[in-house]
């Protein structure tokens, strides 16, 4: 699987850390860039690995570890009308 700048990709997989309050969590590819290190869980602020691709969403400065994503085919024109194009992370 690639995912590439427009795609519609959605959160399938916890954190290593277990945490999932982002799953399910649907939104478009910004950008990709491979990332070294560890990160920090903004929940329970463990070491989230994040070696590898990750996937930025919406304003391009939430970074996702590409195997927690799938890519997910866009519905038809038609029944994207009303369906906003990027969802906000609820806060
Ligand atoms: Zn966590």
């Amino acid at each position: 699987m690639e995912i590439k700048r427009g795609d519609l990709v959605q959160i399938v997989k916890p954190r290593l850390c277990g945490c999932a309050d982002n799953v399910g969590q649907i939104f478009i590819a910004t950008e990709t860039m491979r990332a070294w290190g560890r990160g920090f869980c903004p929940t329970c602020h463990k070491n989230t690995f994040c070696s590898g691709v990750m996937v930025a969403s919406g304003d391009g400065d939430r970074w996702h570890e590409f195997s927690r994503l799938k890519k997910i085919d866009p519905p038809s024109t038609g029944e994207l009308k009303g369906v906003p194009l990027r969802l906000k992370e609820p806060v």
